[in-house]
């Protein structure tokens, strides 16, 4: 599937499932994806990061045409005496190819997950193969003082610190205050905010995702931003339909911008 970060000049839609959708539900999403007449989605490459308890059933019923992720790895060892977490050695062994590292509801919510831990989690992602997808965002408070290149900028350089140099890297800007919101974010704000993010790389081989309130409506005029390289759904990911919608959406822009760094 090429699933190695720099893909070549594919775009990427990831759809985070999130805490939804287990054995039953999502072997009926496995059913309706499967059964599309809109598959295969031509240039693109697809990425589905469900809950761990189905990780290892849908990399095996998708394998042809998506890649499952995890939505988390732990920092810790490859194994061990580590009570309730999952290394990412096992989700590889699993069937996962990617993982999602500091995503906002972690970063911010129950788990409150620090830039240093963030690190940890991306070095283990690289250590046992798996392609980390670098979640960030300012929140809209942030936004409103001026600060949204100084958090990105920070969590750029502290998120990946451990990280080897000169790695493809795949980033997700994914504003806060525009995660579940019904509301996404201006062109001028994804602009702005990939350009500052790019800055902080300069030279590197790096695609950005956008994420946020993405939607089949929404897609195609957010994947045709300049320097968006992809995108990352959640809620719209939960119906197999709407994840294909939107696939198409962007593979139907692909080729009408070119890709920037790699
Ligand atoms: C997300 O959780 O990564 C996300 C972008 O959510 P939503 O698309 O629902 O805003």
């Amino acid at each position: 599937m090429g699933w190695d970060g720099t893909g070549g000049l594919e775009r990427l839609v990831i759809g985070n499932w999130k805490m939804n959708l287990g054995l039953t539900a999502s072997d009926q999403w496995c059913d309706e994806f499967l059964a599309s007449p809109h598959l295969p989605v031509p240039g693109l490459q697809l990425g589905i990061a469900p809950p761990v308890t189905v990780l290892a059933r849908l990399a095996e019923r998708l394998k042809n045409w998506v890649a499952v992720g995890a939505q988390d790895c732990s920092g810790m060892a490859a194994a061990g005496a580590y009570t309730g977490e999952v290394s990412a050695e096992l989700l590889a062994d699993a069937g996962a190819v990617f993982a999602l590292i500091g995503h906002s509801e972690r970063r911010r919510g129950l788990a409150g997950e620090s830039n240093g831990l963030v690190a940890s989690k991306y070095a283990a992602a690289v250590r046992a193969g798996l392609l980390p997808v670098l979640c960030l965002g300012e929140s809209l408070a942030e936004r409103d003082s001026g600060e949204t290149s100084a958090v990105l900028a920070r969590q750029i350089r502290d998120s990946i610190a451990l990280a080897p140099p000169n790695q493809p890297l795949v980033l997700a800007y994914e504003p806060v205050w525009a995660i579940g919101a019904r509301r996404a974010a201006t062109p001028e704000q994804i602009v702005a905010a990939h350009l500052a993010i790019r800055e902080q790389l300069p030279g590197h081989p790096v695609r950005i995702l956008y994420g946020g309130s993405v939607t089949a409506n929404n897609a195609k005029s957010l994947v045709q931003i300049a320097g968006v390289d992809g995108l990352l759904v959640g809620g719209a990911s939960l119906k197999a339909s709407d994840f294909v919608m939107i696939a198409r959406e962007v593979a139907g822009s692909v080729g009408r911008q070119p890709l920037r760094n790699c």
